[in-house]
């Protein structure tokens, strides 16, 4: 994989180029995508932005959206996009098989591919063209460096600063994770120096809820949320029926896995979710509990240190039992 900055080069001429990220993205993901699509769009390329799969909901006022494809249900189209691109973007996501039924088509394709990313563990092989820098905060922080080693801050409109910051927001748990560095508050700076109105992205992402959503969550910390204080471990299973029961949609269990962290002296949650087909697991630690390593190691996934996912194709208890084992948690008292 050679350096981001030899591919300034191939984008001296207007170029086709495909942008696309990892399945059921998040913030990040469609920020750094839709970020990346409003700065080429204005340096004279023809971007496409496609989606692995549905956007959820909180994200859909994002500008730009309403010209971001979905591979599942926009797949013929999707194809033709790929055939005839000049260079493929993959952001927020540093392995093929994050982005499911696309994984073949973006493997065939003989396109040069850039990454931008920050997970932990590329496959570089993969990629012509990139930068992987696991101790960023976020792929749109990433972009926004990009722009800017790209010498393209003149194009920082509105709609770009909007998608990177929602993703850099999201990312950070709004500022928060030790990932927040010196460089993401002076971004944020260039940004309020360029006019943005950050507020009310805060609204459009974190007060859309729906009353079920809402309820749902009351639920699931009320019902479903069991600790562990001598392993300091918090850990939700949701199964497909619950979901059902409160209509709960794609992002509705967004950040839920959150929760058990607020509790003192728990360091590492995690959400057991049954899916259609398979059991989601997402994980979240404080301080210098690995949770990457657990995803991968026993789950079929992978992340970052302190934010990972994975998924089983076990049952539901069988999961349950498994993830208990993989946190060595042997008490069985619970408070
Ligand atoms: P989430 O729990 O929000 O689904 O994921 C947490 C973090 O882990 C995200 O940064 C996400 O990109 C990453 N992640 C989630 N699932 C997987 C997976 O199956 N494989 C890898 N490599 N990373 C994942
Ligand atoms: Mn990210």
């Amino acid at each position: 994989m050679r350096a981001v900055e030899a591919v300034f080069p191939l984008l001296s001429q207007p170029k086709k180029i495909f942008i696309t990220t990892h399945y059921k993205p998040d913030g990040d993901a469609m920020g750094s995508a839709l970020g990346l699509y409003h700065y080429l769009l204005q340096k004279g390329h023809q971007p496409t932005v496609v989606s692995p799969s549905a956007v959820p909901d909180f994200l859909q006022w994002l500008p730009g959206m309403e010209q971001v494809l979905n591979f599942e249900t926009d797949n013929k189209i999707c194809l033709e996009r790929l055939k005839d691109t000049d260079l493929i973007f993959c952001l927020d996501f540093n392995r093929l098989d994050r982005i499911k039924q696309m994984e073949q088509p973006l493997r065939k394709a003989p396109q040069p591919k850039v990454l931008i990313d920050h997970h932990l563990m590329p496959e570089e092989e993969a990629f012509q063209f990139g930068i992987s820098q696991p101790g960023k905060s976020s792929t749109c922080e990433m972009v926004y460096d990009f722009i800017l080693v790209d010498k393209g801050e003149k194009y920082l409109n509105q709609a770009v600063m909007q998608c990177l910051y929602t993703g850099t927001m999201t990312d950070t748990g709004s500022f928060r994770f030790p990932a927040t560095t010196a460089s993401v508050h002076k971004m944020v700076a260039d940004f309020k120096e360029r006019g943005l109105a950050h507020s009310a992205i805060h609204e459009e992402i974190y007060d859309v809820w729906s009353e079920n959503r809402m309820r749902l969550l009351g639920f699931a910390l009320y019902k479903k949320m069991e600790i562990f204080p001598e392993a300091g471990v918090g850990i939700i299973c949701l199964t497909k029926d619950e979901i059902e029961q409160f209509q709960a949609g794609t992002g509705d269990t967004e950040g839920l896995v959150n929760y058990p962290l607020s509790i003192a002296g728990i360091k590492c949650a995690v959400l057991i979710i049954e899916r259609k087909d398979e059991i989601k697991l997402s994980f979240r630690s404080k301080g210098n509990k690995d949770v990457s390593a657990i995803a991968r190691d026993y789950f079929e996934g992978g992340g970052h240190f302190n934010a990972a996912g994975g998924r089983s194709s076990r049952d539901m208890a069988t999961t349950y039992e498994n993830v208990k084992n993989a946190l060595q948690i042997t008490s069985n008292i619970q408070s």
